[in-house]
């Protein structure tokens, strides 16, 4: 057990204690006091996994420092569909941004793990495959499996990797203790796009042009409506004066 979850189960067994305490009065009041005191940390504990950015359990990145910069997140690639359309759309913009690759799909195409580097974008993990087993795993065993695509990375010739964008954006005490062990920081936005599986076009053009100069946008590799969006999306950010960057280009304050 991680210490945050030793605190987790302390005030779960306070909280049943007061409720013994009360059922000694009244079982009625001491039982349902019992199962309130269960569910409402059994909401937090779920609150603070699928949001990140309350930063609960450790310290989350979900915004950037410079007040002028959108930074630019494309996570679950790299994809022989998408990725190349990604770069050429960013080139003709000027823009720039992190992918978060996974490192199963980098090994099986490596050309363009390559040319997302050479084309001067950012390069994060989001990790060796798309699962979120790291949230509940040992803290050693994640940070293996955060070394290990750290390192499947570097076999391509992808330099030092400072961030991890979990899988799912799911946390818990164990993704952080895996990522500091693995020396790297954990990454998230502040604008989720929804371009997840079902795209709500509509939702994700309003929300991507929301975003304004210190937001972490989030999109996602391997979807074709994505792209149809890029090209307005960029010129509506470009033209009211934003630069876009990667994740970690972004944190500089000027
Ligand atoms: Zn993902």
């Amino acid at each position: 057990m991680v210490p945050a979850e030793r605190r987790f189960f302390a005030a779960l067994i306070t909280g049943w204690g007061v409720a013994a305490l009360l059922a000694s009065q009244s079982v009625f009041i001491g039982a349902a006091l019992a199962l309130t005191v269960l569910l409402a940390l059994g909401a937090l504990l779920a609150l603070g996994s699928a949001r990140p950015e309350l930063q609960w359990f450790g310290t989350v990145v979900s915004r950037s420092k410079h007040p002028n910069r959108i930074a630019l997140t494309i996570d679950d690639g790299p994809d022989p569909a998408t990725t190349p359309l990604f770069l050429e759309i960013l080139a003709k913009h000027g823009a720039h941004a992190t992918f978060f690759l996974l490192t199963d799909r980098a090994a099986k195409y490596p050309a363009l793990v390559r040319q997302i580097a050479d084309q001067g974008h950012e390069i994060g993990l989001h990790g060796l495959r798309h699962e979120a087993a790291i949230a509940w795993c040992s803290p050693r065993e994640g940070a293996r499996w955060l070394r290990e695509g750290l390192q499947g990375l570097q076999d391509l010739g992808v330099d030092a990797v400072p961030w991890f964008r979990p899988p799912f954006g799911v946390v818990s005490p164990r993704t952080f203790l895996a990522a500091a062990e693995a020396a790297l920081g954990v990454a998230w936005c502040s604008i989720r796009t929804g371009d997840g599986v079902a795209v709500d076009v509509l939702r994700f053009r309003k929300r991507a042009l929301a975003a304004r100069g210190g937001d972490v946008v989030l999109m996602h590799d391997g979807n074709a409506t994505t792209i149809a969006e890029l090209p307005s999306i960029l010129t509506a950010w470009t033209s009211a004066g934003f630069e876009i960057t990667g994740f970690d280009r972004a944190q500089e304050a000027d």
